[in-house]
């Protein structure tokens, strides 16, 4: 049994005791390893653990850690905050020598044969990679259902959804099996799923992060970012132009990511004078009344510490999934014509080349995949191109237009809901491919403007997290942090912020485990 309370820190705490030497990397690591071998055969949410990775990873951390010590303040200060802690990363980032799943039979027995530019980022830093996530299938999905894996569990209810299509990134972090993961947002899966497990998520501007070397969905919309309790250390850690990925943008990252206010007073003092917009075309049809009463008592809040609240209309909201499930199908039947039994992991070969092929993908993808390569290639075809996939293309200019005269006229950063429901029960929204869509509305337009959103904990509703989502200009994120860190001091006090998800307390309670 392993009660050391060390699963219950913050990365920021964590990093903290392993400059002073109060701590190790490999005790750390110990302690997350095995919470997370003990409780995954009830989540679900690794889909591989690298014990051995992990161990050497953490022996390295703790050699650099010491000379660093040794040297002084100047050495200690140049590794980065993140050098020893562990991390899980979404089982669509290239680990060499490692699976690579995607959550999908067909890639099941491939081993990637290079570091993603964020593993090798996150190698430098000297964090921990503890091993890979549990996804919806090539990250089609809302519910973490569509994996070929098996579905996860959500933390504060094992019989509902995590949300997702990251909510193996999302579960791990809420549960303490690490407190730092790597997820992707192509229309909402790092915000939905943090939203529904409460925790915090950050997508990023797109091209804040380098996407070499993570499995592509949809490649104008595709972001990689974080989860975490304290996730700022960890955009800072992946962030930054990559040669091998043209759509990463040549701007620095700002080293105050790692320098957020200490204090609560600190904090809320940078919402005087701040002005938020509240997007009435947020508040769709059939959200949740208990979600809707969450978001507009923080609202209240923010109003209360001094921001100024403005309402605004992004009046082509309306159009953001329509667009988005024209865009994103038709990139991703693109992106997913590589899989071909010849190239990657699963492969029937028992006939010729085209009987091969097509007995590969009909046994390697799952039926959302497929719904999803059809719907693309339809949009994509002669005589439909201009129809859907052109018209698609010129709305989502409009829809970034409403964003762009919103920050435009003097608006710092907009504040909506992140998903219109708390976690559902397994199977409600599974059979019913639209409902499951429609889960994703306030996040997918923020995805076809290419704009950063975070979701953040803003209490609970019948007992289950509501996530407020904060959405900000392009290559804000360090603003957003900033708002989200002083969102937490105005309400540091909430009773909701010190409980721990009710769904492991059975799991944990019988054999007296405290994490
Ligand atoms: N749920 C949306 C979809 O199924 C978004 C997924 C994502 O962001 N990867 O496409």
């Amino acid at each position: 049994m392993t009660d050391t309370g060390l699963t219950r820190l913050t990365a920021a705490a964590m990093s903290d005791r392993l400059r002073d030497g109060d701590l190790s990397s490999r005790e750390l690591v110990e302690a997350h390893l095995a919470l997370a071998d003990r409780e995954n055969p009830a989540l679900n949410a690794w889909l591989a653990l690298d014990g051995a990775g992990a161990r050497d990873a953490a022996d390295d951390a703790d050699a650099r850690l010491a000379v660093a010590r040794d040297e002084g303040a100047a050495a200690l200060a140049s590794l980065h905050p993140l050098c020893g802690v562990p991390v899980g990363l979404k089982d669509l980032v290239s680990v060499r020598g490692g699976q690579c799943t995607a959550g999908s039979r067909i890639l099941a027995g491939y081993v990637s044969p290079y570091d993603a530019h964020i593993t090798e980022r996150l190698r430098d830093a000297g964090a921990v990679i503890l091993g890979k996530l549990n996804m919806d299938e090539f990250a089609m999905g809302s519910s973490t259902e569509h994996s070929a894996y098996g579905p996860t569990a959500n933390p504060w209810d094992l019989g509902r959804v995590p949300g997702g299509s990251s909510g193996g990134s999302a579960a791990s972090v809420a549960a303490g099996h690490v407190p730092l993961s790597i997820g992707t947002d192509t229309g909402g899966s790092i915000r939905q799923p943090a939203a529904l497990c409460g925790i915090v998520g950050l997508k990023p501007t797109y091209g804040r992060v380098s996407r070499y070397g993570i499995v592509a969905f949809a490649s104008s919309l595709d972001q990689i970012g974080p989860f975490a309790r304290d996730a700022a250390m960890l955009l800072h850690a992946v962030a930054g132009r990559d040669e091998r990925d043209s759509t990463s943008a040549p701007l620095p990252v700002p080293d105050d990511l790692l320098h957020l206010p200490a204090t609560d007073d600190e904090a809320a003092g940078y919402l005087r004078g701040l002005r938020l917009g509240i997007p009435h075309e947020y508040f769709v049809a059939g959200m949740e009344p208990g979600v809707e009463a969450r978001v507009r008592e923080a609202v209240a809040a923010l109003a209360a510490a001094g921001a100024e609240i403005v309402d605004v209309s992004l009046p082509h909201t309306d159009y953001g999934l329509a667009t988005y499930y024209i865009v994103a199908p038709a990139e991703a039947s693109a992106n997913l014509a590589r899989y071909d039994g010849i190239r990657f992991g699963h492969a029937v070969r028992d006939g010729d080349v085209l009987a091969n092929y097509l007995a590969t993908r009909g046994s390697g993808f799952g039926a959302e995949v497929k719904r999803r390569i059809m719907l693309g290639t339809y949009a994509l075809s002669a005589g439909y191109y201009d129809a859907y996939y052109l018209k698609a293309q010129k709305v989502r200019t409009l829809i970034k237009a409403d964003f762009d005269a919103a920050f435009g006229a003097g608006i710092d950063a907009l504040v909506a809901p992140t998903s219109p429901s708390v976690a559902w029960p397994f199977g409600a929204k599974l059979d019913d491919p639209v409902a499951m869509y429609l889960s994703d509305a306030c996040t997918l337009p923020v995805s076809m403007a290419g704009l950063p959103g975070i979701s953040i904990p803003a209490g609970l509703s019948d007992g289950l997290p509501v996530g407020l989502q904060l959405i900000g200009p392009a290559w804000s994120e360090l603003a957003l942090f900033r708002l989200a860190r002083a969102y937490e001091a105005i309400t540091a006090d909430a009773s909701w912020r010190v409980l721990e998800p009710p769904g492991l307390a059975a799991l944990r309670a019988p054999a007296g485990i405290v994490p």
